[in-house]
C-alpha cells in the first residue's frame, strides 16, 4: 500500500486516500502536490497506485499458479494502439522535453518513421477519421489492422520499455497468463489475458473527455509529439487540492470498476 515518507517536501502534502477495490479497500497515504494541483502532476501517484492493484494481482495470479507471463525483453504487445489519455500526454510531453536533444531528436526520428509506416499501411487516415476505437472496443478491426502494420512503439528498443517507470497505464494494465509466443498475433491466438478489479486508465479517459472534444478523450500514443506540437494543456482544467482531486478521480475508477464487473 503506498505511504508517504515522514518527510515530505514544503512544496508537497501529506494525503490520504481510498479505493473500494472489489469487496475490500484500497487505503494509503501518499505525497501530493501542496495547494491546487492537476490531474497531470497527481500522475506519479495515480501511477503508483496502478502499480500496487498490478502487483497483488500478479500476486494472486502467481498463488493460483497461473503466473503472469510479460517479461522484460518481450515486447510483443508493444505493436499495438497504445490510448494516451490528455493528461498522460502532457506528462509524456514533459518527460520528452526534459530530455537531452539527441535523445529527443532521435525519439522524434523514431516516431515519424513509424507513423510513415503506418500512414503506408492505410492505418494513419483511418485513424484519423474514426471516432469508432471507443475505450471499450478496443479490438475493432482498426485496433488488429494497427497491430498487423507490425510497427513497434517508437519507445520499444531492445524489445523493452525504454521508459518503463514513465508509462502509460494502458501499458501497465496490459497483462497475460498465456504463452507469450501467442502474443505474436492476439487476433488470431487465444491470449488469456489478466482481468483487473479497476482500471485507472478508464477514469483518466473519462476525465479527458471532459475537457477535450474528441469524444475517445484520448489519442494514440504515435500522435504523442504531433500532438505537442500543438502546445495545448487541456488537462491543467481538471484542477483541486490534492487531496480532493486525487480522491475524486478514485471514486471515478470505483464506480467505472463496478460498470466493469456488470
Ligand atoms: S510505452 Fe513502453 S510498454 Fe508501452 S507500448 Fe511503448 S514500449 Fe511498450
Amino acid at each position: 500500500m503506498p505511504d508517504a515518507s515522514a518527510d515530505t517536501p514544503a512544496s508537497m502534502a501529506k494525503a490520504g486516500f481510498s479505493l473500494p477495490v472489489k469487496g475490500t479497500v484500497l487505503r494509503g497515504t501518499v505525497q501530493v502536490p501542496a495547494g491546487k494541483t492537476t490531474l497531470t502532476a497527481l500522475l506519479p501517484v495515480i501511477q503508483g497506485i496502478e502499480n500496487v492493484i498490478v502487483g497483488a494481482v500478479a500476486n494472486q495470479a502467481q498463488a493460483a499458479g497461473k503466473p503472469i507471463s510479460c517479461k522484460a525483453g518481450c515486447g510483443a504487445c508493444c505493436r499495438q494502439m497504445v490510448p494516451l489519455n490528455v493528461f498522460e500526454a502532457e506528462a509524456l510531453t514533459d518527460w520528452l522535453q526534459s530530455q537531452p536533444a539527441e535523445r529527443q531528436a532521435e525519439l522524434a526520428g523514431r516516431f515519424h518513421r513509424a507513423l510513415c509506416a503506418l500512414r503506408d499501411a492505410g492505418v494513419i487516415d483511418r485513424i484519423l477519421e474514426s471516432e469508432s476505437v471507443a475505450e471499450d472496443e478496443p479490438m475493432t478491426q482498426l485496433a488488429i489492422d494497427y497491430f498487423h502494420a507490425g510497427v513497434a512503439c517508437p519507445f520499444l528498443e531492445n524489445e523493452s520499455c525504454s521508459i518503463y517507470p514513465v508509462r502509460p497505464l494502458a501499458c501497465r494494465e496490459y497483462l497475460v497468463m498465456s504463452p507469450p509466443e501467442l502474443c505474436k498475433d492476439p487476433a488470431a491466438n487465444e491470449v488469456t489475458g489478466v482481468r483487473l478489479p479497476v482500471k485507472l486508465s478508464r477514469a483518466l479517459h473519462h476525465f479527458g473527455r471532459t475537457v477535450t472534444l474528441d469524444p475517445r478523450g484520448w489519442i494514440p500514443l504515435i500522435f504523442l509529439m504531433a500532438w505537442a506540437k500543438g502546445g495545448a494543456r487541456p488537462g491543467e482544467h481538471v484542477t483541486g487540492s490534492g487531496e480532493e482531486l486525487l480522491q475524486r478521480f478514485l471514486d471515478k475508477a470505483a464506480e467505472l470498476g463496478k460498470d466493469q464487473e456488470n
